[in-house]
């Protein structure tokens, strides 16, 4: 006799469903539906650090702005260097100094040489400059006023003679003006976020103030009946709320205005007017918990039902099911509830998403090869992105181990984890000493 069988046993096949998107094809969906931000205002140069450039940063100046030394040394005319072919040397008379700052003004002729420190303007006649290693100070000189018993150069007295071996090129050690900033050019394009760098470099153009794309306004709450707020008392059954405390710290690290709207009851009513309110407010809203199918999980139906919902299911682990969509004009994600997929889910969609809401640019996380020490096992059918520890050995190479647990509510292994592990949908299996993906934490700030 067989033995009985329902039509719905549990199957390898439970985790797999046709009608589920990758995770190329979430992002693609994401992306077709952000518009991003136009909005500008005007910074103060400090004040646009991690902002996104809304007009393009064009060179009003050379830079530099002077042809200059790019070394402490002589400057001189290249074509009086002494004759290479000939090995020779040859002497020449000191007849000032340049110092950065602090010009000299007079020109230079054949047989002279200006003593000049780093970033001093090339004076008039001199398109070379000899380092002060590479000369040899001729200390007492016939006939040379004010150089009778001076030692060296660096003297008040300012006049001496130093000899030039031939090892020289004409045009060395010069800094052109222009160089690095041509005059009018692009020098930063929009849509850029602005690094220290960049402020360094604005300020090396003399551009104090910029345009800059308004942040983006984020609300975000928790739902569900068992969420209490840190300092509540906790009722049986009842659980702290600690996706709003992730969400936070991921946001915070970003540069966008948060909303948190708190814990909000599984009650469709007040959920809708939850949406409604914060949708008034926020150009994107983040909500974690009741995605899924029980009878508690409104999200989808509510969005449905005063927005546009746009899927729900993503063959990854962990993150299943997630919702995307929008009510007007405001962007809506419905994270799942658990800890390590709220997390998941946010690093993979929401933070690409906003990053292309605030810049109009693509930024996915950094994927780097790891040796993998551990074993992994996976089951086919999705995407799964397993916590790992990975690190630098001597030898430069970057190695990466799992965390032991890796079931979705366990917060701690984000914790203690420093990277995401990749493995492809296919795979099943991954031996100790093989290669892998990883993506590491610190690179999605
Ligand atoms: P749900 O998607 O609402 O069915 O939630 C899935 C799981 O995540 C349940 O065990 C919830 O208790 C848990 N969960 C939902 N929201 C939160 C939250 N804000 N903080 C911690 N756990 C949560
Ligand atoms: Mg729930």
């Amino acid at each position: 006799m067989p033995k009985d069988t329902i039509k719905h046993d549990p199957s390898c096949a439970d985790d797999y469903d046709a009608q589920s998107k990758s995770v190329e094809q979430a992002r693609a969906s994401i992306k077709q539906l952000i518009s991003p931000i136009k909005d500008t205002e005007k910074l103060a140069l400090r004040d646009s650090l991690n902002r996104v450039l809304a007009q393009p940063v064009i060179s009003p100046i050379e830079v530099p702005s002077h042809t200059n030394s790019a070394m402490d040394g002589y400057a001189m005319a290249g074509n009086d260097l002494p004759d290479g072919e000939k090995a020779t040397t040859k002497n020449y008379q000191v007849i000032g100094k340049a110092f950065a700052g602090n010009p000299y003004e007079g020109s230079c002729e054949s047989g002279q040489v200006i003593r000049i420190m780093t970033g001093a303007v090339m004076p008039e006649g001199c398109d070379t400059v000899i380092m002060q290693e590479h000369v040899e100070r001729v200390e007492r000189v016939e006939g040379v006023e004010g150089v009778e018993g001076v030692e060296g150069v660096d003297t008040d007295k300012g006049i001496t003679q130093i000899k030039i071996g031939s090892n020289h090129k004409a045009g060395q050690n010069v800094r052109q003006a222009g160089e690095d900033i041509a005059l009018g050019s692009d020098v930063l394009n929009v849509g850029r976020r602005l690094t220290p760098a960049d402020l360094g470099v604005i300020a090396s153009l003399g551009i104090s103030e910029v345009a800059v794309i308004r942040r983006p306004r984020i609300a975000f709450f928790s739902t569900g009946d068992e969420l209490k707020s840190v300092g509540e008392t906790l009722g049986k059954g009842d659980i702290y709320d600690s996706n709003r405390y992730t969400l936070f710290g991921m946001l915070k690290r970003l540069n966008v205005d948060i909303i948190d709207m708190g814990v909000i009851v599984d009650d469709p009513q007040i959920l809708k007017q939850t949406f409604l309110s914060a949708a008034s407010m926020a150009d994107v809203i983040i909500t974690s918990g009741g995605v899924s199918v029980g009878e508690a999980d409104y999200i989808k139906d509510i969005l449905d039902e005063i927005g546009d919902c746009d899927f729900w299911k993503i063959a990854m682990k962990p993150g299943r099911p997630l919702t995307f969509g929008s009510i007007e004009n405001t962007l809506f994600f419905g994270l799942p509830g658990n800890p390590v997929s709220v997390m998941a889910t946010f690093y993979q969609f929401v933070q690409p998403a906003l990053h292309y809401l605030a810049s109009g640019t693509v930024k996915y996380p950094l994927t780097i090869q790891a040796n993998c020490l551990t074993s992994l096992r996976k089951r086919a059918g999705r995407f799964e992105f397993q916590r790992g520890i990975y690190q630098q050995e001597e030898n430069g190479e970057i190695s990466v181990q799992k965390t032991g647990q890796q079931g979705s509510g366990i917060l701690t292994s984000m914790s203690q984890a420093n990277c995401f592990i990749l493995l492809p949908v296919e795979m099943t299996q991954l031996e100790a000493g093989e290669k892998v993906l990883i993506q590491p934490f610190d690179s999605f700030i």
